[in-house]
């Protein structure tokens, strides 16, 4: 199955994909409705109420979880983005996290 790009969120459904678009490589919640890529402080927030909502951590620790995620993604490498900066959660908080999912 095919995953965003940005965010790893799988993409099963034609409506998972950025503008409902099959060969996009972002899923809808990571893309405008121009069809761009949004920014990464618009998608660690997208992360952040993502891991607040359906794992009830706190506001730091969806913080940490969703830097760990975004940190592994090939598509974070190159780019500098303050959100990215700062405290990441480890491998095993994060792998309880995803448990939960
Ligand atoms: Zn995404």
């Amino acid at each position: 199955m095919k995953q965003c790009i940005a965010c790893s969120m799988p993409m099963a459904n034609k409506e998972d994909f950025g503008c409902g678009d099959e060969k996009a490589l972002t899923c809808i919640h990571c893309t405008d409705a121009d069809g761009k890529v949004k920014s990464c402080e618009e998608i660690f927030e997208g992360g952040v109420q993502f891991f607040i909502n359906v794992t009830s951590v706190s506001r730091l620790d969806a913080e940490k979880l969703t830097r760990k995620n975004m940190k592994s993604l090939s598509y974070w490498q190159d780019k500098k983005c303050s959100c990215l900066d700062g405290e990441v959660a480890t491998d095993k908080e994060f792998g309880e996290a995803m448990s939960r999912l």
